[in-house]
């Protein structure tokens, strides 16, 4: 039984959403009711801009880097 509970605490709290893992259940929901939905998960590779659509990464490169390669940076 002991060993059960560690192994359980050791994989910790993964979202359903992202797949992020969190410590406690508490971390976890909070994340996932907060921050989970509003999280970018792509990012312009030549500065830091972020968003959740890669469409907003290929229209701001036009935009912003002309020239420069069109792809994105997948976060997680
Ligand atoms: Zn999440
Ligand atoms: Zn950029």
């Amino acid at each position: 039984m002991l060993r059960l509970q560690t192994s359980l605490n050791r994989r910790g709290f993964p979202c359903p959403r992202c797949a992020r893992t969190f410590h406690t259940s508490g971390g976890m929901s909070r994340h996932y009711r907060l921050e989970c939905v509003d999280l970018p998960r792509f990012k312009c590779p030549h500065c830091d801009m972020r968003s959740k659509y890669t469409q907003a990464i290929y229209r701001h490169i036009r935009a912003k880097h002309r020239n420069m390669e069109l792809r994105f940076v997948k976060l997680y």
